[in-house]
């Protein structure tokens, strides 16, 4: 509110719901909250009246028919507020008319102050409780890509790959997959987003898995490259200079570091390895509540590290029609520098 605030508005509305749940709690597919100081509220539906009087204590619920943001603007008008702001990245121009013409004539014009990842920033800095979350998710992670080795053998489709290693994931407990499995093997493990596909694994070869669960609503992501046979020299230098690079962005992780410095640890030892040009992404992400959010480690981010943020490292070399090598941790930047939260899974050379 108090960023709200500084740009001249006196109440905020938020729509997006990972900010929903972040603020308030709600976890449903319908809300919206609406913040003035010292008076919030949920607005929702009545499918989800129970569930928010649940989830919601100590907040303002209003239940009531029609769309969720038009009537949290028309709660916060009730209130006196006349300026409000709304996170315009998270809004279509589409529903910000909507919004509009549900407001009185006077104010259609002042009364929405676009701004940009107000909660989004908030949420960059994970709390006590939510690092624990995320430390329950990436453990699991861990023991699920242990468990699903036995099923990474010659003949075996990525598919099957990617069904052991989600079922295993629900059984376990988690809600859902935080993104599309990813299991990539032979020369598709130069495609960095490879998706499983009905290709079957080779009797040599890399094999890419990337994949993350959601426990208690928070998202986990990492990526282990595993090799099927005997390798040859090109391929256990390739992934040394990956495992190089990824080491080399974890240790640079520290408060106050810049998140453009992490991505030139990884990218400056590729580049010496010559394999700069074959880096094809950036270095990391942050991760949360969504599998991508705030901060972008990326060429050139002048934003800084804080304790709190809890971001991916993941350089990656594809070198199409050959193979591909990537290598992902969830790091928590901490006080005093880093913890990886996936380090329970070995990254050093895998072969089976
Ligand atoms: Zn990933
Ligand atoms: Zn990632």
């Amino acid at each position: 509110m108090q960023a709200a605030e500084a740009m001249g508005a006196e109440a905020l509305l938020v729509t997006h719901l990972p900010d929903v749940r972040y603020l308030s709690g709600f976890t449903g597919s319908s809300g919206a909250v609406a913040l003035r100081r010292g008076r919030a509220a949920l607005v929702t539906d009545g499918r989800y009246r129970t569930q928010a009087q649940e989830e919601c204590k100590g907040l303002r619920v209003v239940v009531q028919k029609g769309s969720p943001a038009v009537l949290a603007a028309e709660w916060l008008v009730a209130g006196g507020a006349r300026r409000c702001a709304f996170d315009a990245s998270q809004t279509s121009v589409a529903a910000l008319d909507t919004w509009r013409k549900a407001l009185p004539g006077k104010l259609r014009r002042s009364f929405f102050l676009s701004t940009e990842l107000l909660v989004a920033r908030l949420r960059e800095m994970k709390d006590t409780d939510e690092v624990a979350k995320m430390r329950r998710a990436a453990a699991l992670g861990c023991r699920l890509f242990a468990g699903v080795l036995e099923h990474i053998v010659a003949g075996a489709t990525e598919m099957q790959v990617a069904a052991q290693l989600e079922f295993a994931a629900r059984l376990a407990g988690a809600e859902a997959m935080s993104f599309e499995t990813i299991v990539a093997s032979g020369s598709r493990s130069a495609l960095p987003h490879g998706r499983a596909t009905s290709a079957k694994l080779p009797k040599r070869g890399f094999v890419t898995l990337d994949f993350g669960v959601l426990l208690d609503g928070y998202c986990s992501d990492m990526t282990r490259t595993v090799h099927l046979g005997k390798a040859s020299q090109r391929e256990r230098d390739v992934y040394h200079s990956v495992l190089e690079a990824q080491q080399a962005a974890v240790a640079a992780i520290a408060p106050g570091v810049s998140c453009g410095d992490v991505d030139e640890a990884a990218r400056s030892v590729l580049r010496r390895a010559k394999l700069g040009s074959s880096f094809t992404h950036s270095t990391g992400h942050g991760v949360g509540l969504e599998i991508h959010e705030g901060p972008r480690i990326a060429a050139g981010q002048k934003q800084l590290l804080e304790p709190g943020m809890v971001v991916t490292v993941e350089p990656g070399v594809y070198l199409p029609g050959e193979f591909g090598v990537r290598i992902e941790d969830m790091v928590l930047v901490t006080a005093k520098g880093r913890e990886v939260l996936t380090a329970a899974s070995p990254k050093s050379w895998i072969e089976l």
